[in-house]
């Protein structure tokens, strides 16, 4: 199964994909993931990407979908995948159309995870992340049992530098101009499932049950 999985930062595209792509068998690939793993690395995509990522700007079309085509070559993505965080603008889904055109390949469905923007603020900015293994936690709804350590991995677990209030509320902003239109764009393909969690309450395990639901997959 080819899918995106789409919806305002916050919204839990992360969380979603994790519990998706084990469900599903299938590769995650994060763009954000991507980027956060070449500044860690130190590479210079890794260096290009911090300019835009600190501040929460998009990192330019052209370097993102290079990133994005050459993974969508590789060999595990034959069966499947999901795309988390890409596309984020309307040239890039232009961009993504002809990679699986060239790759004969097509997309099945398009997940958007709705959720309001009161409770996008307040899971943002209680956010934490695993700097070792990526694990998503939140200060109120999903705290680490182990303090400030991972719980899977014992890796530390800190507030991403894009997760402050400044720049969440400049990520939104992005959002709202530049890639909610895609919500518009895939309906006219007759390829979106919208997933409401409005009040952004519904449990983690509702959520994944309803957008196995919605993709027909027969999961209980
Ligand atoms: P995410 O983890 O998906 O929220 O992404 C974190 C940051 O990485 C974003 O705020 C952007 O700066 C950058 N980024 C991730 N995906 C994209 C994309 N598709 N296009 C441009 N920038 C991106």
């Amino acid at each position: 199964m080819r899918i995106i999985l789409m919806g305002p930062p916050g919204a839990g595209k992360g969380t979603q994909a994790e519990f998706l792509t084990q469900a599903l068998k299938i590769p995650h690939i994060s763009t954000g993931d991507m980027f956060r793993k070449a500044v860690k690395e130190g590479t210079s995509l890794g260096l290009e990407a911090k300019r835009y990522m600190d501040s929460g700007k998009l990192v330019p079309d052209t370097v993102t979908v290079g990133i994005v085509k050459e993974r969508l070559a590789e060999a595990d993505c034959q069966n499947g995948f999901l795309l988390d965080g890409f596309p984020r603008t309307i040239p890039q889904a232009d961009a993504l159309e002809n990679i699986l055109q060239e790759l004969g390949m097509n997309l099945d469905k398009v997940i958007n995870l709705e959720v309001g923007r009161e409770a996008i603020l307040k899971r943002l900015t209680g956010r934490r992340v695993c700097k070792s293994c990526g694990a998503i936690y939140h200060m109120l709804y999903h705290p680490s049992s182990q303090g400030n350590k991972c719980e899977l991995c014992s890796g530390e677990i800190y507030q991403r530098e894009d997760d402050t209030e400044a720049t969440v509320v400049n990520r939104l902003e992005v959002y709202e101009r530049q890639t909610a239109p895609l919500v518009e764009y895939y309906e006219k393909k007759g390829l979106l499932l919208n997933i409401l969690n409005t009040a952004g309450d519904e449990k983690v395990e509702t959520i994944t049950h309803n957008i196995l639901k919605a993709l027909g997959s027969g999961q209980k």
